[in-house]
């Protein structure tokens, strides 16, 4: 083995009691959990967009991204639920260089994971108590969810987890939803056995202990479009998509049936302007069709403030130093036009 231990992770308890959240925070945030279950079970009729960068590598930058959608929340908030995409353990597609600001809290510096763990715990802390708008975050690492956990009103699992039994295990003893994306190879019947999965209890090893969990029934779909055997993105948010997995979604039985379309990835096809267009169309298709309507329950969108992507030492404020993102002139309007269509 070449590992080396090179410093010791401090507990749960240690960290939270280090950087614990104010009985209000803790209000805001079970509120929010509230309207967000509401919108995703078609209690309340409000869509939902998880929206925000691809990765959150600049607490500065974030802080004030999410200042500016809790502004726009007053004008939107009877149609639409807002959701800050805060995903601070994203690597590269190819697994090599940044991994997130978890393990980096400097884009620029060496990792370090215990600073890591501080920061993204400051970062969420202080979006939800400074902006009143809980967060959602993926989970690339189950066991550091709880770390974040007190925080987070929604966990995407992405496309190259979804197949992972850890992170379906992890996903059923969550009581918050979960969106399970479809694996890159477009396989929806993968995406639904996770859903399948995660919505029932089961007995586990989760960080040292034998745990059991109670299942959870908020775990639902993200349509992230695929990538065919020659590389090529296959969108898969078009209205024959939709009704395809709609209709296979059904067949499973499971409870609470939503489905959130990501407008970026392989729907884009990393064409990040497209996507205004793309969660219009979806509108349309959710216009069209009474079944589409009730199950597709929002979209996840990639923003930031500046347009585009950068190279990690470029130093663009508030620009993605992972995926593309539509800039924040181009997603106001869009906000704003979907609260419209909503
Ligand atoms: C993302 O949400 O930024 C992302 C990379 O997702 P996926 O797992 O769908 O590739
Ligand atoms: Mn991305």
């Amino acid at each position: 083995m070449s590992f080396k231990q090179l410093q010791k992770i401090p507990s749960v308890q240690e960290i939270l009691s280090e950087m614990p959240i104010s009985a209000n925070c803790t209000a805001v945030k079970k509120s929010r959990d509230k309207e967000i279950i509401s919108a995703l079970t078609g209690k309340s009729d409000k869509f939902i967009l998880i929206i925000g960068p691809c990765s959150a590598h600049d607490e500065t930058a974030v802080l004030d991204y999410i200042s500016r959608l809790a502004k726009l929340n007053d004008k939107v908030k009877e149609k639409l639920v807002l959701v800050p995409r805060i995903y601070t353990n994203k690597p590269r597609t190819t697994g090599v260089g940044y991994k997130g600001m978890a393990h980096q809290p400097d884009p620029q510096k060496e990792p370090n994971i215990v600073e890591g763990l501080r920061a993204i715990r400051s970062m969420h802390i202080r979006s939800l108590c400074e902006t009143g708008l809980s967060a959602a975050d993926e989970m690339l690492y189950p066991e550091n969810y709880p770390y974040l956990a007190d925080l987070l009103s929604y966990v995407a699992i992405g496309a190259r987890s979804v197949e992972n039994q850890a992170h379906r295990l992890t996903v059923s003893g969550l009581d918050i939803p979960v969106g399970a994306k479809n694996p890159t190879s477009g396989d929806i019947e993968v995406m639904l056995n996770a859903i399948q999965a995660a919505q029932v209890g089961h007995v586990f090893l989760y960080n040292r202990y034998e745990v059991s969990t109670g299942g959870n029934l908020l775990t639902h779909a993200v349509l992230r479009g695929a990538v065919n055997h020659y590389g090529q993105n296959i969108p898969n948010y078009h209205y024959e998509d939709l009704t395809m997995c709609a209709e296979k979604y059904q067949k499973r039985g499971l409870v609470n049936p939503a489905i959130v379309v990501d407008t970026n990835h392989s729907n884009s096809n990393k064409r990040y302007k497209e996507q205004s267009r793309i969660a219009l169309e979806i509108m349309q298709s959710r216009k069209h069709s009474a079944a589409l309507h009730s199950i597709v329950r929002g979209l996840m969108i990639e923003s930031f403030i500046a347009e585009g992507t950068q190279k990690t030492d470029e130093n663009i404020y508030g620009k993605s130093i992972t995926d593309p993102c539509l800039g924040w002139d181009d997603s106001e309007k869009l906000i704003l036009q979907l609260a419209e269509q909503a």
